[in-house]
C-alpha cells in the first residue's frame, strides 16, 4: 500500500503530495487524516496523509517511518477544505491543515491512551496492558506501540469504537483527574412519576430527583450533587441501587467554566420581526439546504435569540452548531448565554484558554460531546461531522480574517463548509460591511431586517461636539463642556458611564517641542509608545525598549515629553477634575495578564465604578443595565488613517459603542466628541443611519475603485537590504502588469507604509481587479520562481489575496 503525505516543506501548490510506502507492520494502522513521520532527504518530517493507494508512479518509494497519532486528526472534509484553503489563499497545504488543529497538537507532547470506561472489556489485550489503560497515568503510545501489531491493532479498533481515548499531554502538566459522577439512568420524562412515587417515603431521595427534574444536566459530579441537595452519600447509593441513577468516574476537564452556574434559560416568544427572519432559517435546517443569510438588525434587535433557537431546532435534528463571535465579544455573559441555554453541549474555544483547556474543549468536540461551539475565528475549524447551521455574529469585525498565513476569512470558509454540510450560514451584524450588504442587495444572500429594539426602547440620543469649538472657546481638557456635565451628573446620581478612547492610529508618542524630534524605534520605522508605569518607551512592532529620554538627542532641550491621548493620561486627568468619580481603566497594559479583562468587567458589572475607561475592547457586547451614558473621546482619530475601510470603521465603532447605552428601563445618551463633526461616518452614526451611510461609502468605494467594486490583492516583499528588496518588487510588479489584462490596476512598486519592521525593509505592491482569471496563476508562478531564494536567502513574499486593509 502507498500513503499519499503531505510533509511539512515549503512547497507550493495542492499537487505536493509525496507518495510513501507502507510497512508491512503499519499497513492495517494508517488511515488518512493520520499525521505521520516521514524522512526526507536527510530530514525527518512529520505530514499528513491524504490518500491511499494501491500504485505509484514513481518505483523506488522511501518508507514511512511511524505514526504520528493513533487516529486520524482530520477528516475527508477538513482534507478537502485545506486544498481549498491553499487554493484561494496561496499557502502551503500543510499549513492550511495545521491551522485546523488546536495548538496542543502542533507540538510534540506525549499521547497517553486512557479507557473511557473501566467496565468495558477488552478482551483482545494482556492484562498488563489493560491495567495500565485504566490507570491515572494511563497508557503510553510510543511504548504501546513496541508491543506488536495485533496489540496496536487491537487499541485502534477501540479507539475507532469510543472505548478508548487518546489525549495529548504536556509532559509536565500531564496528571488527570478523575472524580465520580451520577447521571439519571432512565429516560428523564419517567423522573416525575418517581418523585410522586417516592416524596413521602423518602422525601430525601425525591428531593435529589426534583434536582434533576429542575436542572437540565442529566449528569453531574457525586459530590457536587450531594452538596447541591443537601443529602449524604446514602440517599445517593439509594438511588442508584434502585438503578434510578448510575455511578461512574470520569476525568475533569480543565474546564475554564467549571465553577459557574449556569442558570437555564427557555426560548423566548419571537416578535413578528423575529418570527419573520428566523422561517427561512428555519426552513433551510429542516430541509438540509444551504443559504446564506445576512441578518441586519440594530443592537438589541434580538439577533441572539434568533441564533439560540436556530441552534436549537439544529440540535433537536440531532445536528451540530458552530457559532462564532469576534474574541472580544466572547465575554463571560455571551458565553452565559449560550451555556444557559444548552448546558454541557456547549464547548467555547478562544485565546483566553491555556493551550491545555483548548485542547480539552476540541476533544470534547471531536469526541461528540458537544453539540455547539462557541468561540474566535478558529473555531470556524471545529471538527464536527453534521455541521446543521454556522453563525457568525458581528460579522463586520476584522478579528475574522487571519492577518498570518493561511490568510483566510471566516466567512469564506463557513460559507464552503455550509455548501458540503447543505446547512445554511447566518451573517449578523447591526453595521455589515460593505461588500455584504451588497451581496445581500443583489441576492446573493438572503437579507433578514430587524429595524426595532425587542423591548422598543429607543437608540439613544447621540450628540456630537466638535471639540475645535471647544478649543477656540477655552476648553484646553480633553472633556467637553458637554461630556464633563453629564460624567458629572451621572457620578451624582450615581448612575454608570462608558468612556471610549479610539485609540486606534493614536499613538502616545514622545515629541521634542523646541525641534520636533519624534522617538523613534531604530528596527521598525515607527514612532516609539510611551509607557507610564515603566517609564519607557517601546516599539509595538518589535518589542525594542528604551528609557524615557530626559533631553532631545538632536538639541538637547528639555522640552521633551509624550503626546497623544492615551487612556493613562485620560484617567489622570479624570482623577485630578473628578476626584469622586471612581474609574476602572481596560487598555492591553491593565488586561495583559490572563482573567483580567474579566475581572474589571465584573468589577464594573457590580457597579464597583463609577466609570469605565478604555479602547476598543469594551466597545462590543457589554450590557450594563446602570449605564445611561456613553462618551466618545477623539471619534475621529481613525479617519485620518489612510485606510479605504477606515470610514466604515468609524462609522462601525460608534454604532457599535452607542449600542451600549440605554439598553433597559433607565434610556441612555451618547456623547460624541471629534474634530471633524461634519464627516459622514460620524453623521450618520449619530442618526442611526445604516442605509445612507451605505450608499454614500459605496459611491466613494466605487469613484476609488475599491471593494466591493474591484477585488485586492497585496503583495508585500521584505529582506534587510533595502536595494534587493526595491529590484525583487520591481520584477513582480512588471511580471503582473506583462500578465494581467488592461483592466486590472497594479499600484507599485511602493514602500510599505511600515516601511521597516525588525530591520528588514518592506515594499509592497497593490492589485486593484474585477476579473482575473489568470492572477492566482501568475502568483504561483511568481511564488515557485522565488521559493529558493525564499528558503535560503530570508526573503520574503506575503500575498494577501483579500486585504482587510492595504496599511
Ligand atoms: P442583539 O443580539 O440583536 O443585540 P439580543 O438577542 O441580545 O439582541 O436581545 C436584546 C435583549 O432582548 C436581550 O436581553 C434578550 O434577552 C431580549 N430579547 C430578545 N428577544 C426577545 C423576545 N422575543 N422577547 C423578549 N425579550 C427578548
Ligand atoms: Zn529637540
Ligand atoms: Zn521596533
Amino acid at each position: 500500500m502507498i500513503a499519499g503525505v503531505i510533509v511539512d516543506v515549503p512547497a507550493f501548490g495542492t499537487d505536493k503530495t509525496f507518495d510513501y510506502r507502507i510497512p508491512e507492520h503499519l499497513e492495517e494502522t494508517i488511515e488518512v487524516g493520520m499525521r505521520v513521520v516521514v524522512p526526507f532527504g536527510p530530514r525527518k518530517l512529520t505530514g499528513f496523509v491524504i490518500g491511499l493507494k494501491e500504485t505509484s508512479d514513481l518505483k523506488r518509494l522511501k518508507k514511512i517511518e511511524d505514526i504520528v497519532d493513533p487516529s486520524p486528526v482530520l477528516n475527508q472534509e477538513l482534507i478537502g477544505l485545506g486544498k481549498w484553503i491553499a487554493n484561494s489563499t496561496l499557502c502551503f497545504l500543510h499549513s492550511a491543515y495545521q491551522s485546523m488543529l488546536p495548538a496542543a497538537m502542533k507540538m510534540n507532547y506525549s499521547k497517553r491512551i486512557y479507557s473511557i470506561n473501566e467496565a468495558i472489556e477488552l478482551p483482545d489485550l494482556p492484562e498488563q496492558i489493560r491495567i495500565q489503560l485504566d490507570s491515572d497515568k494511563g497508557l503510553d503510545w510510543a511504548e504501546a506501540q513496541k508491543s506488536g501489531k495485533h496489540i496496536v491493532r487491537s487499541i485502534q479498533s477501540a479507539i475507532h469504537n469510543g472505548n478508548l481515548e487518546v489525549k495529548y499531554e504536556i509532559r509536565s502538566k500531564g496528571k488527570k483527574k478523575r472524580h465520580k459522577v451520577v447521571m439519571v439512568n432512565i429516560p428523564t420524562m419517567e423522573l416525575n412519576a418517581i418523585y410522586d412515587d417516592i416524596s413521602r417515603k423518602a422525601p430525601k431521595q425525591a428531593e435529589v430527583i426534583r434536582y434533576f427534574i429542575g436542572n437540565n444536566e442529566t449528569k453531574i459530579p457525586t459530590q457536587k450533587l450531594m452538596d447541591e441537595t443537601e443529602s449524604s452519600r446514602a440517599t445517593i447509593k439509594s438511588l442508584i441501587d434502585k438503578q434510578i441513577l448510575l455511578e461512574t468516574e470520569e476525568e475533569i476537564y480543565r474546564d475554564p467554566y467549571k465553577d459557574r452556574q449556569f442558570e437555564r434559560t427557555v426560548s423566548l416568544t419571537l416578535t413578528e420581526e423575529q418570527k419573520e427572519s428566523i422561517k427561512p432559517i428555519l426552513s433551510d435546517i429542516e430541509n438540509n439546504q444551504h443559504e446564506t443569510f445576512l441578518i441586519h438588525g440594530v443592537t438589541g434587535s434580538g439577533k441572539t435569540e434568533i441564533y439560540l433557537q436556530s441552534i436549537e431546532a439544529v440540535i433537536q435534528k440531532g445536528k451540530e452548531a458552530i457559532m462564532l463571535v469576534p474574541e472580544i465579544s466572547l465575554t463571560p455573559q455571551m458565553v452565559h448565554r449560550f451555556k444557559g441555554r444548552f448546558g454541557s453541549e456547549v464547548a467555547v474555544l478562544h485565546s483566553g484558554l491555556s493551550v491545555g483547556e483548548k485542547y480539552d474543549e476540541w476533544r470534547k468536540i471531536q469526541r461528540k460531546e458537544a453539540k455547539v461551539v462557541v468561540g474566535a475565528r478558529s473555531a470556524i475549524f471545529a471538527p464536527f461531522q453534521n455541521i446543521g447551521i454556522i453563525i457568525i455574529d458581528e460579522e463586520h469585525e476584522s478579528s475574522y480574517k487571519q492577518e498570518e498565513n493561511p490568510r483566510y476569512h471566516a466567512r469564506d470558509i463557513a460559507i464552503e463548509r455550509g455548501r458540503f454540510h447543505q446547512c445554511p450560514v447566518v451573517l449578523g451584524s447591526a453595521t455589515p460591511t460593505l461588500e455584504s450588504y451588497a451581496r445581500a442587495k443583489k441576492g446573493v444572500y438572503t437579507l433578514c431586517t430587524l429595524h426595532e429594539r425587542v423591548n422598543q426602547k429607543a437608540l439613544p440620543t447621540a450628540e456630537v461636539v466638535d471639540m475645535r469649538e471647544e478649543l477656540r472657546s477655552g476648553n484646553r481638557s480633553l472633556f467637553s463642556t458637554a461630556l464633563f456635565d453629564r460624567l458629572k451628573d451621572r457620578v451624582d446620581k450615581g448612575e454608570q458611564s462608558v468612556l471610549l478612547l479610539n485609540r486606534r492610529g493614536y499613538s502616545t508618542f514622545v515629541n521634542c517641542r523646541d525641534c520636533g524630534y519624534v522617538a523613534q524605534c531604530p528596527h521598525c520605522d515607527i514612532s516609539l509608545t510611551y509607557h507610564k508605569r515603566s517609564n519607557q518607551l517601546k516599539c509595538h512592532y518589535c518589542g525594542f525598549e528604551d528609557k524615557q529620554p530626559t533631553e532631545c538627542p538632536e538639541c538637547t532641550s528639555e522640552h521633551i515629553r509624550f503626546f497623544g491621548t492615551g487612556t493613562q493620561k485620560v484617567e489622570e486627568e479624570l482623577n485630578k477634575l473628578m476626584p469622586e468619580a471612581s474609574v476602572i481603566r481596560m487598555d492591553v497594559d491593565t488586561t495583559s495578564r490572563k482573567g483580567m479583562h474579566e475581572k474589571l468587567l465584573n468589577a464594573f458589572a457590580e457597579q464597583k465604578a463609577d466609570i469605565l475607561l478604555g479602547t476598543q475592547m469594551i466597545a462590543k457586547g457589554l450590557d450594563f443595565p446602570n449605564v445611561t451614558l456613553v462618551g466618545v473621546l477623539a471619534a475621529d482619530s481613525m479617519l485620518h488613517l489612510p485606510d479605504f475601510r477606515s470610514a466604515e470603521r468609524t462609522f462601525q465603532l460608534l454604532t457599535q459603542v452607542g449600542g451600549r447605552a440605554g439598553r433597559h428601563i433607565l434610556s441612555g445618551e451618547v456623547v460624541i466628541q471629534t474634530y471633524t463633526p461634519e464627516h459622514y461616518s460620524i453623521q450618520l452614526a449619530q442618526q442611526h443611519d445604516f442605509l445612507t451611510f451605505y450608499d454614500k461609502e459605496m459611491l466613494m468605494r466605487k469613484l476609488h475603485q475599491y471593494p466591493p467594486f474591484y477585488f485586492l490583492t497585496l503583495v508585500t516583499i521584505s529582506h534587510e537590504e533595502l536595494m534587493y528588496v526595491v529590484d525583487v518588487c520591481e520584477k513582480i510588479t512588471e511580471v503582473l502588469k506583462e500578465g494581467l489584462s488592461e483592466q486590472a490596476v497594479i499600484l507599485g512598486p511602493v514602500a510599505s507604509p511600515i516601511p521597516r519592521v525588525k530591520d528588514r525593509y518592506r515594499y509592497q505592491c497593490v492589485i486593484k481587479y474585477k476579473n482575473e482569471p489568470t492572477l492566482k496563476n501568475i502568483l504561483n508562478e511568481i511564488l515557485a520562481h522565488y521559493q529558493k531564494r525564499m528558503q535560503q536567502d530570508q526573503l520574503t513574499i506575503n500575498i494577501d489575496m483579500h486585504p482587510q486593509t492595504i496599511l
